[in-house]
């Protein structure tokens, strides 16, 4: 590989207190022999000296682990679960590393599903949880084909032009180099508990240093998507970028332009909905990410830091975070309506705020930003149309007179609606005895919201209500909604 990884390697590194996860100095197991990859051998971390425990490991995956080791083959937990293990943190999930062929996976495991095109994942499902096994692949096969990331002239054919598989699967020293930052590049060997360590991925782990494998700047024109993970590292761990790893950011991230937006949307739900969307922003700000990614939002936060969109949006991202936290679900929907705030504020003359009330202004703001937004990230219809409904039912909050202002607690998506209204409030964008209103009304009970609405004046910009024909209303029944 292009870089080679001669550099992290230094002894040093080896020779420094283990203090992250104990106090005792690391041992090493030394090797005589070079390593059939010629890259430098592991460093062997035993069980005695690290801190990941068996417990914090779900069943499920000791219990594939188990299985393939009992069959003869080498298993490792890999990637994200090691990492976040020696850190103290909880896996979202356990991916699997093995030298078993994926058809050899499967028979070992009934409820086993094989999924993939060209490299084949298997799938073992346990109920809920899915415990991915991925055979070790070779050397130079770049990442990730479910991203239809190719690789570089490491396809072999057969006379069908078909592609042989073998020749895409090797072993753990090839594997580990097509990862892609050191602390993702740990392997913990279930058949002595030991942790495999070819690239300082445990010093750096506990420098907090998030550091690419190989050299940065030819791993992020591999796969570009490669900046967007530094940054969601970089704020879910808050590792420090080594300053290698960031340099060719600032260079390279027009790069970005060229992704698939539909992986770009993937990417985007992991940075913002993954718990540390905050910090997240932040960093993509920090390193010049942004533009690239959402141009619109990134032109508006910079123009205007301190307008009330730009605290509605940091507000968004906190409250998601805090969801997340707690275990509450969160969707893209309303995370889309946070983002491209004060974007739509901006698109629709009111850089500042309050948001105008005008549907057919609002309607023009929201789909021209959306519509340039959607060339970078695809925002699925399911989530684009009912954000457009959340900002759009916005001005129907100042109408607080009648039973109109009744029926839209009834509406379908009040509930987003209103939870926007908050953080308009409390962003200083409107006036936040406007939310507390709403707040209270909901809380009065049933009899009591009549009396609290057909009490109120008109407000002063509310259109007076028409009275309808009555042979009007029988043509235009209400709409199901
Ligand atoms: P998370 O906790 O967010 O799931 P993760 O490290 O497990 O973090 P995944 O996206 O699940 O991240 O990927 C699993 C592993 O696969 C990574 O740890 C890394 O080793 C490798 N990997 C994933 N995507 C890439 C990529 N684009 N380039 C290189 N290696 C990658
Ligand atoms: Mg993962």
């Amino acid at each position: 590989m292009a870089g080679g990884l001669t550099g992290p390697l230094e002894a040093a590194y080896y020779t420094q207190p283990f203090v992250m996860v104990q106090r005792k100095p690391v041992t090493l197991r030394s090797y005589e022999e070079e390593t059939p990859s010629g890259h430098p051998p592991p460093v062997i971390v035993p069980r005695a000296e690290h801190s990941i425990s068996r417990a914090n490991i779900s069943s499920n995956a000791l219990k594939v682990l188990y299985r393939l080791r009992d069959a003869g083959y080498q298993a490792f937990l890999v990637g994200g679960a090691v990492r976040d293990l020696l850190l103290g943190l909880h896996p979202k999930d356990f991916d699997i590393a093995t030298d078993a062929h994926p058809e050899e996976v499967r028979k070992l495991f009934r409820n086993c599903r094989l999924i993939g095109r060209r490299f084949h994942l298997a799938h073992v499902r346990f109920g809920m949880e899915i415990i991915e096994v991925a055979t070790f692949r070779a050397a130079h096969t770049e990442a990730d084909e479910d991203h239809g990331v190719d690789e570089v002239g490491h396809r072999v054919l057969d006379e069908h032009g078909r592609i042989l598989r073998d020749n895409l699967y090797g072993n753990i020293e090839e594997d580990v180099w097509r990862r892609d930052f050191t602390a993702n590049a740990l392997y913990y060997n279930i058949s002595d508990y030991s942790i495999w360590d070819y690239v300082g991925g445990v010093p750096d782990a506990q420098a907090r240093v998030l550091r690419m494998i190989g050299d940065a700047e030819t791993r992020y024109r591999e796969d570009p998507v490669r900046m967007l993970r530094a940054a969601r590292f970089a704020a879910k761990l808050g590792f420090t970028l080594h300053p290698d790893t960031e340099a060719p950011l600032h260079r390279l991230a027009y790069m970005l332009d060229s992704v698939p937006p539909a992986r770009l949307f993937d990417e985007t739900a992991k940075l913002m909905l993954a718990g540390s969307g905050a910090a997240s922003f932040d960093r993509l700000i920090e390193l010049g990410l942004l533009p690239h990614l959402m141009p619109d939002l990134a032109a508006a936060v910079a123009e205007f830091p301190d307008a009330p969109g730009t605290r509605l949006l940091r507000l968004g991202l906190e409250n998601t975070d805090a969801r997340v936290r707690a275990d509450k679900s969160v969707t893209p929907t309303f995370l889309f309506a946070v983002l491209l705030w004060p974007a739509i504020l901006r698109a629709a003359g009111a850089p500042q705020g309050p948001l105008p009330s005008d549907p057919q202004l609002l309607l023009t703001a929201i789909d021209e930003v959306l519509g340039r937004q959607l060339r970078r990230i695809t925002l699925p219809k399911r989530f684009g149309l009912p954000m457009r409904d959340l900002i759009m039912l916005q001005p129907r909050f100042e109408r607080r007179s009648g039973r109109r202002a009744l029926r839209l607690l009834e509406h379908p998506k009040f509930r987003a609606a209103y939870d926007l209204l908050l953080l308009r409030a409390a962003a200083g964008e409107i006036d936040p005895e406007l939310a507390e209103w709403w707040t209270r009304l909901q809380e009065l009970p049933e009899a009591e919201r009549i009396a609290a609405v057909e009490g109120r004046p008109a407000e002063s910009g509310e259109a007076p209500r028409r009275k309808r024909s009555r042979s009007r209303r029988r043509r235009n029944p209400p709409a199901a909604t």
